[in-house]
């Protein structure tokens, strides 16, 4: 593409909505052929709402829902988020907290007044030796309706098995569609729950799932994803997405994301829908093709 070209296809792109940061983004583009996309956030709102809350017997509802929100009251993660707020809707009174620590990729864990509570995925309660199969069933079930299953411990012994669900974005089936009709396959990367992710995909049309992978996972993922299909746009909002957007041939931000993953794009989508991917893809084939 001559520069002429490249600066009417980056200004069209700015019109719409979508920020060209390279203008080799531009030519690269229209050569995609699998756009990998990031699930929290990008797909969905990045904003879960506490949906089921079962408690293990010996325990008492409100007094685990407490400990729990005290705990997650000092994590950054949207799960989080949900946790404390259905805490808060039920006026419920947060114990103070000591030695809390957040365990990447697994889940979060402090001590109140001696005893330890952890929160997080079924790999995080393996990790601590805790047998999750009472809950088996009720985490598959959870699964299969999209929703993503949370364990919590207290003092060592299971406690309840929590469940959060995140509302798929404005746009988001739409862009699925046009991505498919512009001729990529679409992949999901996440680091959620495999049973989760897969139902979350098969709703939205998703060819492919990479699921319950560590932060470090994605960047690996992406190569996997290259190597089989070719020239790949990753598509991702979060810190952790930052090496798989420098590690795609195209890294596309979501602009209502963080600076971190703006910062290791090429391309960022000003309105957060995910239909900027395939405007984005349709403005680098139509520019190209004009100027040959
Ligand atoms: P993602 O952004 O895809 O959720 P993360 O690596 O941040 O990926 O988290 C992976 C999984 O670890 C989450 O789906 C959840 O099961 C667990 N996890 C992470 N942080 C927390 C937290 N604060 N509370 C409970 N579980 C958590
Ligand atoms: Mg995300």
């Amino acid at each position: 593409a001559t520069p002429t070209s490249i600066m009417v296809g980056t200004g069209r792109g700015a019109e719409m909505g979508v920020l060209f940061r390279k203008g080799e983004a531009l030519q690269i583009l229209k050569d995609a052929r699998v756009a990998a996309v990031d699930k929290t956030g990008t797909l969905t709102d990045g904003r879960p709402a506490l949906t089921d809350l079962v408690i293990a017997e010996g325990f008492e509802r409100d007094e685990v829902l407490a400990r729990i929100a005290a705990v997650e009251a000092k994590s950054e993660h949207p799960i989080a988020r949900a946790i404390v707020e259905a805490a808060e809707a039920d006026s419920l009174m947060l114990p103070a907290i000591t030695n809390f620590e957040s365990i990447t990729g697994f889940g979060v864990a402090a001590e109140i007044e001696g005893v330890v509570v952890e929160i997080g995925a079924d790999r995080y309660m393996d990790k601590l030796g805790l047998d999750i199969v009472p809950f088996a069933e009720a985490a598959s079930r959870l699964g299969d309706e999209g929703k993503t299953p949370l364990y919590a411990a207290i003092d060592g012994k299971l406690a309840a098995i929590i469940a959060v669900a995140d509302p798929i974005k404005e746009g988001t089936p739409e862009a699925i569609a046009a991505l498919h009709a512009l001729g990529l396959k679409v992949a999901m990367i996440t680091g959620d729950n495999q049973r989760t992710a897969k139902a979350i995909a098969r709703k939205l049309g998703i060819d492919e799932v990479v699921a319950e992978v560590l932060p470090e996972g994605k960047v690996e993922a992406v190569k996997a994803l290259k190597a089989e299909h070719g020239k790949l746009a990753f598509v991702g909002d979060g810190i952790n997405d930052a090496p798989a957007l420098a590690e795609a041939d195209v890294g596309i931000a979501i602009g209502t994301g963080t600076d971190i993953a703006i910062e290791a794009a090429d391309v960022v989508l000003m309105s957060g829908s995910l239909k900027g991917v395939p405007n984005a893809i349709a403005l680098s084939q139509g520019t190209i093709r004009n100027i040959k």
